[in-house]
């Protein structure tokens, strides 16, 4: 006979913030992925630069910001500044090096047990609220948002569901798992972000959010950094490109999602419809493999040499700041292929750069591109309507100046304060919330 199982103890009363809308700070959760990771190869993309610029953003309107990451190495420090008023935390959780992304839900209680003792260093009602991003990170957001007695505010950037509904050749689909941890977020947090109204819709129609919960935020773009300023000549000058070339760039992960072969495969289309073009044409591809395998680049350059273009492909290592904005600049235009794309910051960035962009017609994309404005948008992923597109804008100088003219004003109408004043005004509307349910007696 096995002894009976001893009561489980409640959870301590929650504190109720006395001010619910006076916010001082906010535990942001990054569990996969350090906001001082280089975005572009990796775990680090869109998300890192989401959680970077809006915190730097919050804390320069008096919210301090500390963000939670696992430690990927023995010489971090416990504690760093990433800008004044944000602070990243090193949460230790298993093996600092050889863990994969797909391995993480196993170190999810090692993280979480982290995030609770470095809450517990501090007197009681530290943070306002927690901010969580992506679904390990909800995972963890769920159980400290009870402990704490703060609401929950979770953003997914990708969705299972989502992505897996989009898969392409040689992508693996999401786990089960992951879409039923997910599934439990979206049921738990107080509030939901989404970045445009497209994702909202797949929330409530894929995963059952309650609509009253989600909020609509689009994301922004660093208008100091991503400038069309000094030029063309000088970004091709830097990168040694020629100022007569025709210039087609794809930035960001190298995955199979995002489809780079897509732009391969139409510059080759480009160069057989008229192979004069082979002298002046340059590919630029930019940033790392994304997870921890090598084998995309590396197919990538395999497939350049297989369509008899590796002449006039170059591929750049993940890159930052001033140094990518040049890469923008130095395009006549962007490419975006990707088969699912919940945002596209990288579309909103070349624009600011006075760059047209012609990206797939998914997800968040027709947000981030005004098609016929700003860049086109195309349908399907046939290289010979790649083709058309890059041609219309990167061989017509009238049409591409008319759409880059369109990409700066569309750019401006994004801007990461607007963000991150929205994301303050949902935390205070769910303390708020949160508070009116506590004192109505409402079981949260
Ligand atoms: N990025 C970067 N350096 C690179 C390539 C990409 O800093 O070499 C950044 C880029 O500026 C953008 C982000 O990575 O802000 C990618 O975001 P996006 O939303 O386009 O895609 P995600 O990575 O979220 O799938």
């Amino acid at each position: 006979m096995t002894a009976a199982a001893a009561p489980r103890s409640r959870p301590p009363e929650p504190v109720i913030r006395a001010h619910p809308g006076q916010l001082r700070r906010v535990a942001v959760i990054s569990l996969h992925t350090s906001p001082l990771a280089q975005p572009g190869t990796g775990d680090a993309g869109g998300m890192n630069v989401y959680v970077v610029e809006t915190a730097r953003r919050m804390a320069q309107r008096g919210v301090q910001v500390e963000i939670f990451t696992r430690a990927t190495s023995s010489d971090l420090p416990p504690v760093a500044e990433l800008a004044p008023g944000v602070l990243v935390r090193h949460v230790t959780a298993g093996p600092y090096g050889g863990l994969g992304k797909e391995d993480l839900p196993s170190q999810l209680c090692a993280f979480t047990a982290g995030v609770l003792r470095d809450e517990a260093r501090h007197e009681p009602g530290w943070y306002d609220v927690v901010h969580s991003h992506y679904w390990l990170s909800g995972q963890v957001g769920w159980l400290v948002r009870d402990r704490w007695g703060v609401p929950l505010v979770h953003t997914a950037h990708t969705l299972a569901k989502v992505k897996n509904a989009a898969l392409a050749d040689g992508d693996r689909p999401e786990p089960l798992s992951r879409v039923v941890g997910e599934e439990q977020v979206v049921a738990e947090a107080d509030r939901l972000v989404t970045s445009t109204q497209a994702e909202t819709d797949d929330l409530i129609s894929a995963y059952g959010a309650d609509p009253d919960r989600v909020r609509t935020i689009a994301p922004g773009v660093d208008l100091r950094t991503f400038t069309p300023a000094r030029g063309r000549d000088e970004a091709r000058a830097a990168l040694g490109i020629g100022p007569d070339a025709v210039t087609l760039a794809f930035v960001g992960r190298i995955q199979p999602l995002k489809a780079p072969d897509v732009l391969l495969r139409a510059a080759a289309t480009m160069l057989a419809r008229r192979p004069e073009l082979r002298a002046r044409l340059v590919v630029l591809v930019v940033g790392g493999p994304s997870g921890s395998g090598l084998a995309e680049p590396e197919s990538l350059v395999s497939l350049a040499r297989e369509l008899g273009i590796a002449d006039v492909v170059r591929f750049l290592p993940p890159r930052g700041g001033d140094e990518l904005a040049q890469v923008y600049r130095a395009a006549d235009v962007v490419a975006v292929p990707s088969h699912s794309e919940s945002f596209g910051l990288v579309a909103l960035e070349a624009q600011a750069c006075g760059t047209p962009v012609v990206a797939a017609a998914v997800g968040g994309l027709p947000t981030a591109v005004a098609h016929e404005r700003s860049g086109l948008l195309v349908t399907d992923h046939d290289p010979g309507h790649w083709a058309d597109a890059l041609s219309r804008v990167g061989l017509d100088q009238a049409e591409r100046q008319r759409l880059a003219a369109g990409a700066v004003e569309h750019a401006a109408m994004f801007s990461w304060d607007r963000t991150a004043d929205a994301l303050l005004a949902t935390y205070a509307e769910a303390s708020r919330s949160l508070a009116r349910d506590r004192a109505a007696g409402v079981a949260v």
